[in-house]
């Protein structure tokens, strides 16, 4: 791939993340504005936010003061085109946190600094997957504060009187969604993987957040499960910022993974509503050739 084009791909997605909330998101915040009464507190909380949405796209500034970690989904022919990618990454990373573009988000957790650029131990962090035709990006900068309040379930859970079965998987997620009320920055968006151990959960989790809010589960089951909870979860009341109204989640997108059988994890990536990813093809010569 030719280097300086590589470059500025990466650098424009990584840019474009930041400072322009996805359509099915901006969609998705507006649908919930209409369900709330006009001169709710509730209304006025997804006004503010639209406004400050719209204005981050018209002058290329961030979404939200938090810019939040950098993950990059990089799926490539072999490693070589995976360490182009990756580098490329990491360059444009540092040039837009000098830039301001991103915060300076990664603190080195020996000496309590931040390491100034975005970088540092597994900090951007990829996932390589190898895959055949056109290499494909994707880049979510993920919010502290939603970060925080993920969470991760081992069925059966006493306290929720939840087995290991979907019904312990739905007690498990709304429980998630109760304990983060007031934190997290809701209306959110959840990222949910059943199954798999302590360590992929959380992988699949998050990765389920570069699902379009539309996307409908290719399997039934998961997907009644996706609506049902959905709906479940926005009847509580919580609302935008856990000051109560009609929207608590704007999706909720689960994946599977095979589980040791005496394990049963359900594992919850939260996401603020500033949830910002967005997934490009490339072509040959390392140019955007599709945003997906
Ligand atoms: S949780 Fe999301 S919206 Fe709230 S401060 Fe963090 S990045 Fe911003």
């Amino acid at each position: 791939m030719d280097k300086s084009l590589l470059y500025q791909s990466m650098y424009d997605i990584v840019r474009k993340t930041s400072t322009e909330l996805p359509d099915d998101a901006k969609m998705a915040l507006k649908n919930a504005c209409l369900k709330e009464n006009k001169d709710s507190i509730a209304s006025e909380i997804f006004d503010t936010i639209l406004t400050s949405v719209n204005l981050s796209k018209a002058d290329s500034l961030p979404v939200c003061q938090d810019s939040g970690t950098v993950f990059a989904l990089v799926k490539a022919h072999d490693s070589d085109e995976y360490d182009e990618i990756r580098t490329s990454i990491i360059h444009a990373v540092q040039a837009l946190t000098s830039e301001g573009i991103l915060r300076q988000n990664c603190v080195d957790p020996v000496t309590e600094t931040t390491t100034g650029d975005n970088t540092g131990e597994h900090v951007p962090r990829f996932h390589f997957v190898p895959a055949d035709g056109p290499a494909q990006v994707g880049i979510m900068l993920k919010g502290g504060g939603s970060e925080n309040v993920s969470a991760q379930y081992s069925l059966p859970d006493k306290a929720l009187q939840a087995g290991r079965d979907f019904d312990g998987v739905r007690k498990c997620i709304l429980d998630a969604v109760f304990q983060a009320q007031g934190k997290g920055c809701s209306p959110g968006i959840l990222g949910v993987c059943i199954g798999g151990d302590r360590a992929s959960g959380y992988a699949i989790a998050k990765e389920q957040l570069f699902r379009k809010l539309d996307d409908i589960h290719n399997n039934e089951t998961i997907a009644m499960l996706e609506t049902k909870i959905l709906e479940q979860a926005n009847s509580m009341g919580i609302g935008p910022m856990g000051l109560g109204g009609a929207t608590t989640l704007l999706g909720i997108k689960i994946g599977t993974a095979g589980r040791h059988p005496a394990c049963y994890f359900v594992t919850i990536s939260y996401s603020c509503w500033a949830t910002r990813r967005y997934f490009i093809e490339l072509d040959d010569r390392g140019a955007i050739s599709k945003w997906l």
